[in-house]
């Protein structure tokens, strides 16, 4: 069980991803991130450890931008690590996950065979192969993971954003909570309402 937020809007991302970050970093110590899209490309920056480390490298290099997804780590698949860290990033396809994928070793064998090259231990990750591999040939995000959905076993709440249509992010779940934020302009997604009050 960990913590997720993602922002679309008008305010630096990062300074809201970090706020609804603290708020939900009871759900995990494991390692925090966040990825923003600066107007050009994703910026990601992963940390092993507790928010406050996040924070620090967030300080000396902050990332500009008006779209992000944050996670806090409880780690159930891989150690806790950078490596292991969300958000994960295949081909410009960014996900964040809160769950378990019951059937990610069979999905990330199917992958490998198919020449997919991992970078984390996560079950998490196998979710951005997938989508990513139906964005070869579907031209939006949300066709694309309408179809990866059908495959997912288990647990989950995720974000995913992609580097091509970088003013979109798709939520979607199966069991654990997501809460939706809808303000002027601006959109708001944590999986807890803790996340969004301020
Ligand atoms: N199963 C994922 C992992 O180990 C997500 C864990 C979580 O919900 O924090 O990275």
């Amino acid at each position: 069980m960990c913590g997720i937020v993602g922002y679309i809007g008008e305010r630096e991302a990062q300074q809201v991803l970090l706020q609804g970050l603290k708020r939900l970093e009871y759900r995990g110590y494991d390692s925090a991130g966040v990825l923003v899209f600066d107007g050009t490309r994703f910026q990601r920056v992963r940390c092993e450890g507790k928010l406050g480390e996040l924070e620090k490298r967030l300080q000396s290099h902050p990332v500009h931008g008006h779209v992000g997804i944050g996670h806090t780590r409880w780690a159930t698949h891989g150690v806790p690590s950078e490596r292991n860290a969300h958000p994960h990033l295949v081909a410009g396809v960014s996900i964040v996950h809160n769950g378990i994928i019951e059937n990610s070793y069979e999905l990330k064998e199917e992958l490998i065979r198919e020449g997919a090259i991992f970078e984390s231990e996560t079950d998490s990750e196998v979710v951005a192969h997938l989508i990513s591999k139906e964005l070869k040939t579907e031209h939006d995000l949300e066709t694309a993971v309408l179809k990866v959905i059908p495959r997912l076993e288990g647990a989950y709440a995720i974000l995913v954003a992609w580097e091509k249509e970088p003013e979109t992010l798709v939520a979607f779940k199966h069991g654990p909570p997501l809460v939706l934020g809808v303000g002027k302009q601006e959109m708001f997604v944590a999986s807890d309402i803790q996340a969004l009050l301020p």
